[in-house]
């Protein structure tokens, strides 16, 4: 278990916290608020216990001097200021004699927030690095350090893991806590049975979470354009399907060991070509024509999907089953949402950036126990990996309080 700002002092104390305040942007103005609503409560309640928050965040990617221009973190501090209705003090820079006075400034119950910490990774790659000298510097400005931070637990950077090694006190915000609550739970004792469904593009991006979650889960769901792999390694014919050749021999190998863990589509939507004008037509797995390629589920795998979920208490979902993208091919999608929903008492979780956006762009977000804010980071978790955002943090004694 590890420690959250429940566990701490935070009266008129410097919080560090590290958020994920890396939000999609067009032409300057933020397309999404999500990732800094979801902040809110752990920011909230460090001002309401009287706090000096000072805030860490990236944004987008800083290669050279020229991507700064696009990358400033200034209207993300204003957006906040306007969801909490408060001042938000912006600091443009990272470091430094303005960072410094502004800090040493802050009264209880202020909010600052520093630049872009990749503005650090020119030159020198300082921050995703986790140059030594500036997590030290970085915590030096406070007493206390809140990771709110999930996409980025799974790498070892300066705001994250080089803060929280040089600071008396490091514990997760309530975003973080959730993850680990969830994601961490589902892999380390879920509650059965536990099916996993895995999709999406590639089945080379997905092994080691196919291959850790075949130790876990009771029975794993293979959608997506990953099944057509599978078919192949059962000798079918996939058409013109996305179909890894170098993946067939590792698909055929986890066939002969899951020991019927593994459910495959049965029936699969093929097209002629890669859009929704296509000539199109639902057939059985293993009668794919020459000239189609799958890109959906089928309602007999539906059926089947529904059938073996039933009674499921833990549900982990990586991957849409389908190009949910265009709407002729968006039906397993869906109707997999709709079967989750449908659980009742099951804890159901999503972990995947584009299954995420699956979910909410066809309406379910509400339906779901928790989805993941953490494409990268999640897909890791699920890999069964130690995460060093995550590790970093203090752990809870083992009587689970936080005094002893
Ligand atoms: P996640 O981000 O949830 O981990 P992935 O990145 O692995 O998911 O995969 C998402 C992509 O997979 C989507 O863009 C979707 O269009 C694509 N996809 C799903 N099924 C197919 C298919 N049958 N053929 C081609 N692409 C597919
Ligand atoms: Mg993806």
């Amino acid at each position: 278990m590890k420690k959250t700002i429940r566990d701490v002092n935070v009266n008129n104390k410097v919080v560090l916290m590290r958020v994920d305040f890396n939000v999609p942007m067009k032409d300057g103005v933020i397309t999404s608020d999500n990732r800094i609503v979801q902040a809110l409560p752990t920011i909230k309640y460090a001002l309401d216990n009287n706090a000096k928050v000072v805030l860490f965040s990236h944004l987008g990617r800083v290669k050279e001097e020229a991507d700064k221009a696009s990358a400033s973190l200034a209207p993300v501090a204003k957006k906040l200021a306007e969801l909490l209705n408060k001042e938000v003090k912006f600091i443009a820079a990272t470091r430094g004699k303005a960072v410094e006075d502004a800090v040493k400034a802050m009264k209880a119950k202020d909010i600052i927030m520093l630049e872009n910490t990749r503005f650090e990774d020119v030159p020198g790659k300082k921050e995703s690095k986790n140059d030594s000298e500036l997590g030290k510097y970085w915590a030096s400005l406070g007493d206390v350090f809140v990771n709110d931070a999930f996409g980025t637990a799974h790498r070892a950077h300066a705001s994250n893991v080089g803060i929280a090694s040089n600071v008396e006190d490091s514990v997760a915000g309530f975003l973080m806590e959730k993850e680990i609550k969830f994601i961490g739970g589902a892999v380390d004792s879920p509650e059965r049975p536990f099916i996993a469904i895995l999709g999406g593009a590639k089945v080379s991006d997905k092994i080691s979470v196919i291959e850790n979650l075949i130790n876990i889960a009771d029975k794993i769901f293979i959608c997506g354009a990953m099944a057509y792999t599978f078919y192949k390694a059962l000798g079918y014919n996939v058409g013109t399907s996305k179909c890894e050749d170098d993946f067939v021999d590792f698909a055929k190998g986890l066939l002969d060991k899951s020991k019927g863990k593994i459910v495959l589509p049965i029936d699969t939507h093929v097209a002629k070509e890669f859009n929704e004008t296509s000539e199109s037509m639902v057939v059985e797995s293993h009668l794919i024509p020459s000239d189609f390629m799958g890109l959906d589920i089928g309602p007999k795998t539906i059926e089947l999907f529904s059938n073996v979920i039933k009674g499921a208490k833990t549900v982990v979902w990586n991957g849409p089953a389908g190009v949910f993208e265009m709407e002729k091919f968006s039906y397993g999608t869906k109707e997999i949402c709709k079967m989750i929903a449908a659980l009742e008492g099951a804890t159901t979780i999503i972990g995947g950036g584009d299954s995420a956006a699956a979910a909410i762009q066809l309406g379910y977000e509400e339906k779901f126990t928790h989805i993941s804010t953490g494409g990268g980071a999640s897909l890791e978790y699920l890999e069964g990996k130690e995460l060093p955002g995550v590790a970093i943090i203090d752990d809870k004694c083992c009587c689970g309080c936080s005094n002893c």
